[in-house]
């Protein structure tokens, strides 16, 4: 098969287009014939040398797609050959053909496309995981989302509204991004470049008025996020685009206001966590996707011949939602 490959990984690395051999199923394993998939942040970390895969996951970068079943392994029962299907991976999925474990397979429903399927996994299952499973939001609680026009962003935006009835408030640097971020259903829409958020949410929302921060930003956030924050609120972290030393930290918000501050990864999660969290998106989201209360939000879509140029897009922080690759 062909499959996107790193050239000289670093600063100054390169994709290309080669030919490598093509991977085979395990006994409860997939071969899926890749028809669409989509970038992650993440994606242009590993060129660069610094997110290696986790061992045994394939070195090719591509955290999801979306495609048809080519080949079941022989203990697998619950698919056959011609399904149509989408999930996450640990790597792969920036080629024509990957495999996948027959409980990270989601079937698509079918209203969607394989470009509009692909743009789902990465994103809701992490917004999913951060919002539900680690950050226990409540109903009609109020929920901080950073970074609003990202694609953990906009997904975690459309899971708060239509799961949970949040009141949300995000943050993102541009006016367009605000304005998806608030069709996508936030209350509130600052941007950082222009405005302090602490001080907005303050007058508009109300002091330490915050239940849950959804948060991939780290060092300039921390001392308004630790301001916002209510009595007994949680923060999660899922990245550290702005840097993670923080300067003169205080920890007396967390003992006085009984805060939780949580770290997590995805991708490198056990086989058994990643499935168990795809069955319960699958049980309580696609539903909703079935009937278009929830939607993939695609910023762009490129032939994987251009990757680099998609590539370049998200490096520039121009995507609001889900950049795709298709062609394979
Ligand atoms: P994305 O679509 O590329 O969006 C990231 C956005 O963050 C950028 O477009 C930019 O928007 C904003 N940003 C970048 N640098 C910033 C800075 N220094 N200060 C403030 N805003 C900044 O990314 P994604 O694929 O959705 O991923 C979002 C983040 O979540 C990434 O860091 C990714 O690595 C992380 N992630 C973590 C997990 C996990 O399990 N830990 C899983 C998935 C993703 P503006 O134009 O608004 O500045």
């Amino acid at each position: 098969m062909k499959a996107i490959q790193v050239q000289n990984p670093g600063k100054n690395s390169s994709l290309a287009i080669e030919e490598v051999p093509t991977p085979k199923p395990g006994p409860n394993e997939l071969l899926v014939k890749i028809k669409a998939s989509a970038l992650n942040r993440a994606d242009l970390l590993q060129r660069t040398g610094n997110y290696p895969p986790p061992e045994s996951a394939s070195n090719i970068l591509g955290l999801e797609m979306a495609g048809t079943i080519e080949k079941t392994g022989r203990e697998v029962e619950q698919w056959e050959a011609g399904d149509r299907v989408f999930g996450l991976l640990a790597g792969g999925g920036y080629a024509q053909y990957c495999t996948l474990h027959e409980n990270m397979a989601m079937a698509i429903p079918d209203n969607l496309s394989f470009n509009e399927a692909a743009a789902i996994p990465e994103t809701f299952l992490t917004a999913f995981q951060s919002l539900d499973w680690l950050g226990k939001l409540q109903k009609q609680e109020t929920v901080l989302i950073h970074a609003g026009g990202s694609g953990v962003g906009t997904s975690a935006i459309q899971l708060a509204r239509h799961l949970y009835d949040a009141q949300i408030i995000t943050t993102a640097g541009k006016q367009y991004k605000l304005d998806a971020a608030k069709k996508l259903g936030a209350d509130f829409a600052y941007n950082y470049k222009t405005q302090n958020y602490a001080e907005e949410i303050k007058n508009n929302v109300g002091p330490e008025s915050v239940d849950l921060i959804i948060d991939f930003i780290g060092k300039p956030y921390w001392h308004n996020n630790m301001e916002v924050l209510g009595m007994d609120g949680r923060v999660v972290y899922l990245s550290f685009l702005g840097g993670h030393k923080i300067e003169e930290p205080s920890l007396i918000p967390i003992l006085r206001k009984r805060l939780t501050v949580i770290g997590s990864t995805l991708r490198s999660r056990s086989l058994d966590y990643k499935a168990s969290l795809t069955k319960d998106f699958a049980e309580h989201c696609l539903p909703l996707f079935n009937k278009e209360v929830l939607n993939p939000f695609i910023d762009s879509t490129f032939n994987w011949k251009n990757t680099e140029e998609a590539h370049q897009r998200m490096q520039d922080n121009k995507n609001t939602g889900k950049i795709i690759l298709t062609g394979m």
